[in-house]
């Protein structure tokens, strides 16, 4: 649950919490993308990589934007999401080597609509005209996000029951 916005009061601090999120997606999503490639899902770790594409497009769109304005220093623990990590960031702890493309994508809906709640949030509570268009324009973006998981998720759908039980066990050999 992110329920930190009510305390982001500038658009510069809702620049820097902007880029930060964009940023540890993309750490995330390109981390998530080694692992696959370390447990041999090319197909997994190739589209953790287009999505890390995206974050990193996103990020470099907000330094430009930053560019000339006061953008203050946040130190990590200054960060005001309310929770320990960015909302965007995919929870590692939740990655398992034989999680399916379906379980993969779930874990990045979760931090795509993370996202988007987050600038929905400041959107919905600033008086802030201005505040408000920075909000609503990476709400879209965020919005754009979620659509693109949920069309690679119409190509992966949830697995069957038992998908983690190995078809063809190593069989002993005498
Ligand atoms: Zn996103």
């Amino acid at each position: 649950m992110t329920k930190p916005s009510k305390d982001i009061e500038t658009v510069a601090e809702l620049l820097a919490h902007a880029y930060r999120i964009e940023v540890d997606a993309e750490e995330r999503y390109l981390m998530l993308a080694d692992q696959m490639e370390t447990h041999n899902n090319p197909e997994l770790a190739l589209m953790f990589r287009k999505f890390a594409g995206h974050e990193k497009h996103h990020a470099e769109e907000i330094r430009e934007q930053m560019e000339g304005m006061n953008i203050p220093d946040i130190k990590p623990w200054d960060h005001k999401w309310g929770a320990d990590e960015s909302p965007e960031a995919v929870d590692i702890n939740a990655i398992r080597y034989n999680m399916t493309p379906w379980h993969a994508l779930q874990k990045a809906l979760d931090a795509e609509r993370k996202a988007f709640d987050f600038f929905d949030r400041i959107a919905c509570v600033t008086t802030d005209p201005e505040m408000k268009k920075w909000a609503e324009e990476f709400r879209a973006e965020e919005a754009e996000h979620v659509e693109l998981v949920l069309k690679e998720l119409t190509k992966h759908p949830e697995p069957k029951e038992g998908w983690n039980h190995d078809p063809d066990p190593a069989v002993h050999q005498e």
